[in-house]
């Protein structure tokens, strides 16, 4: 499709100005435009039609199937945005008088009380703005407890399993620990005899989340914390998903000291365009001192990692969330993310193999290493050719610790027909990968875009026009 500077046409225009009735001034001459900038001239209807031509190129939880593991693209009800566009809420300023957003304030303490329930902790923060961002606080809250305890230079290692989100040896790292690598056990959970091995004086603390990356809800993980707190570290979750937990079992109760969570996957925040989002931190009593606050709320030498309260209108659609589904609601919602991806498994399986083959949490991860072997299509293929079926692949080649993987989640918002739906293309794939590999190889047949140089877009991208 044509760009918009591309369907510009000289002097065609969609708004008449009144003329100007006030006393024109004119910048001094140093500040004003050489040039005119150079926007796209069209008319309304032209403009319309071209966002919505984008807008049907694009795939969306609103256009079809988005089962991207480890991202739960579930369906955000209007009524979050709704509440997020109110006035009241949109228009305020950061420095408004205090009097003035009681109201917002409130929203930010109601919040805090119920997510401070659901994750079993004392207190949280929302200035992270995503869940890197949120790990990053919350290792610091990690460093600022050993120094305050002066341990801070003996302590100087952070565990995380090799199953673990990329993001959590880069926070670790980031925070100025060294990354020891703790390997899975066969069934992907952590390999305890691997654990105790690494633990020692200098561990400040381990990184882990639960359900981990491959699915699997890790039934160790109260002598796993416990192990820690006997070496002397704390015990950080990586909240990122909390579909599969939330309202059935509390990571504070798992021994975890604290977490982030990512109210732009759990709570109602679409995601996938880069933001906005917030990684909200939660903590145990005794790390709470160490929280960062807002200089503006809470007195003007406050740690900041970001400045105000975060991202406040995703906050609002949190609470909005937690509010309009309950105390049963927000279970429930687990349970059927829970059951979809169980169901979803049973009915692939047959096929595609499932990397562990047992029952998952909210998500489950495909190995097709044998399938490729069989075949020579790669899980890229599978993934390129489900675009033809109007579904959004599942997240590739990840975790690590699988080769060939697919890893899927169909969260809680798909019913029982789009989940017999997928399936079948799943199976019909496994198929056409024996009859005719080729045109696996060679797909997408039918989208925009079909095999970018991946390393190439995301190392240079072009995103901006340059007139010819
Ligand atoms: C998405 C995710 C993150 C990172 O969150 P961002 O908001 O993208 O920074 C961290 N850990 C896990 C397990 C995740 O799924």
């Amino acid at each position: 499709m044509k760009l918009i500077f591309e369907r510009s046409v000289p002097g065609r225009k969609c708004d008449i100005l009144p003329a100007c009735d006030v006393k024109t001034v004119s910048l001094p001459a140093g500040l004003a435009r050489r040039e005119a900038p150079t926007l796209p001239e069209m008319a309304e209807v032209d403009i319309s039609r071209h966002y919505t031509e984008l807008c049907k190129n694009v795939h969306g939880v609103n256009s079809g199937f988005y089962p991207l593991g480890s991202c739960t693209m579930k369906y955000n009800p209007r009524i979050d945005e709704e509440m997020a566009s109110l006035p009241g809420f949109t228009g305020i300023h950061p420095l408004s008088p205090a009097d003035s957003v009681r109201g917002c304030r409130a929203v930010l303490d109601t919040a805090q009380k119920y997510l401070c329930e659901i994750f079993g902790m004392a207190d949280c923060t929302f200035q992270p703005a995503a869940g890197a961002h949120g790990e990053f606080t919350g290792v610091l809250l990690i460093k600022k407890y050993h120094e305050s305890r002066g341990e801070a230079q003996k302590r100087t290692k952070i565990i995380v399993p090799d199953s673990a989100h990329g993001t959590n040896p880069a926070t670790a790292s980031m925070c100025g620990y060294t990354v020891v690598n703790v390997a899975s056990a066969p069934d992907g959970c952590v390999d305890l005899e691997a654990l105790k091995a690494v633990l020692g004086e200098d561990t400040a603390g381990l990184m882990l989340t639960n359900p981990n990356t491959v699915g699997i809800f890790d039934e160790n993980i109260l002598e796993i914390t416990r192990l820690v707190h006997e070496a002397g570290g704390l015990c950080y979750y990586d909240g990122a998903n909390l579909n599969a937990v939330m309202g059935i079992v509390r990571p504070g109760d798992m021994g975890f000291d604290c977490i982030h969570s990512n109210l732009h996957k759990t709570f109602a925040t679409p995601h996938g365009g880069g933001g906005p989002g917030a990684g909200v931190v939660g903590c145990k009593d005794f790390l709470a001192p160490f929280l960062p606050k807002s200089a503006l709320m809470d007195g003007k030498d406050a740690l900041q990692v970001r400045s105000f309260a975060g991202t406040f209108l995703v906050v609002v659609k949190a609470l909005t969330y937690i509010l309009t589904l309950g105390k049963e609601g927000i279970p429930e919602a687990a349970e059927n993310a829970v059951l979809n991806a169980n169901y979803l498994m049973q009915k692939i399986k047959g096929t595609f193999k499932p990397a562990f083959d047992r029952i998952c949490m909210h998500e489950f991860v495909l190995d097709l290493s044998d399938f490729k072997k069989e075949t020579g299509v790669s899980a890229l293929d599978v993934a390129k050719t489900l675009i033809d079926y109007g579904m959004h692949p599942p997240t590739m080649y990840f975790p690590l610790i699988v080769h060939e993987a697919l890893m899927l989640e169909p969260t809680e918002t798909e019913n029982k027909e789009n989940l017999d739906a997928a399936a079948e293309v799943f199976r019909k794939l496994y198929k056409l990968g024996f009859e005719d590999p080729e045109y696996m190889h060679a797909a997408p047949h039918h989208a925009q875009i079909a095999r970018p140089d991946e390393v190439q877009a995301s190392r240079n991208p072009v995103v901006r026009w340059a007139k010819a």
